[in-house]
């Protein structure tokens, strides 16, 4: 049993670690005796999504993502569509997150029409949305901590679902309470940090549904996540705290 990961400009898009969660899937495999491929598709480089059980994507500011447009229109955008909508696992950060939706108007008036991808759309404000933060991921009945740096404020078109509600912190908007969104097998949030490694009830989610896809469902062999766990624990109870 193996995974084929596409990390989708890897060298452009990776805030606050995020390259991390790479890292975490594959090593979580591996512990696991499944094997773990990733392949970096960058600028100029050909996206062939369908030779991939699982896409991920990391976060940029504003400049990054302004940056991408040109190669991002055209040939990426339409695999990216297609894999969404044929229920290819994607997980998404902040920058990566705003870019599979329709467009990000930045603060500064620069509008930058994304992939469409999911039906979000982000509107950028004055405000900086920053710091450690926690939500609820509701599908599986657990917390989430992650950290979060945006202006970008996120709002969910019909058909696209939260990951969950925010419990300290901003989320989406940092208004409607919510935070992420879910479509078909999109994961997609604001959560830096790295997200996968402190939060491995979430990392264990998205691999079982790559690997579900591609060999039909089965158990995860649990791992010792203890030291996770204590990761997790204490970020929680700091966050509860405040
Ligand atoms: N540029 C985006 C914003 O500020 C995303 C930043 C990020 O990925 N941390 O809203």
């Amino acid at each position: 049993m193996e995974l084929n990961i596409c990390h989708l400009y890897p060298d452009i898009l990776n805030l606050y670690g995020d390259r991390g969660n790479i890292l975490c899937m594959k090593k979580r495999l591996e512990w696991r005796g499944i094997g773990a491929n990733v392949d970096e598709v960058s600028v100029g480089q050909r996206l062939e999504a369908k030779k991939y059980d699982l896409l991920f994507i990391g976060g940029g500011q504003d400049f990054e993502q302004e940056v991408l447009l040109p190669d991002l229109r055209g040939e990426k955008t339409e695999e990216l569509k297609a894999a969404v909508e044929d229920g290819m696992p994607v997980l998404a950060i902040c920058g990566g997150y705003q870019m599979l939706g329709q467009y990000y108007k930045t603060w500064d008036g620069v509008q930058c029409d994304f992939t469409g991808a999911l039906d979000v759309c982000t509107v950028g404000s004055k405000q900086r949305m920053i710091g450690n933060y926690m939500f609820t991921c509701d599908e599986l009945g657990c917390e989430v901590v992650g950290f979060e740096n945006h202006s970008g404020k996120t709002y969910l078109g019909d058909g696209v679902r939260p990951i969950g509600k925010v419990l300290a912190g901003y989320g989406n908007n940092g208004e409607d309470g919510l935070e992420g969104a879910r479509y078909k097998n999109v994961f997609a949030t604001y959560s830096h940090g790295s997200l996968l490694p402190k939060n491995p009830q979430i990392a264990d989610f998205i691999l079982k549904t790559a690997l579900a896809r591609k060999y039909g469902a089965m158990e995860l062999k649990p791992l010792d996540d203890s030291l996770e766990t204590a990761a997790h624990d204490y970020m929680k109870k700091r966050l509860s705290e405040k």
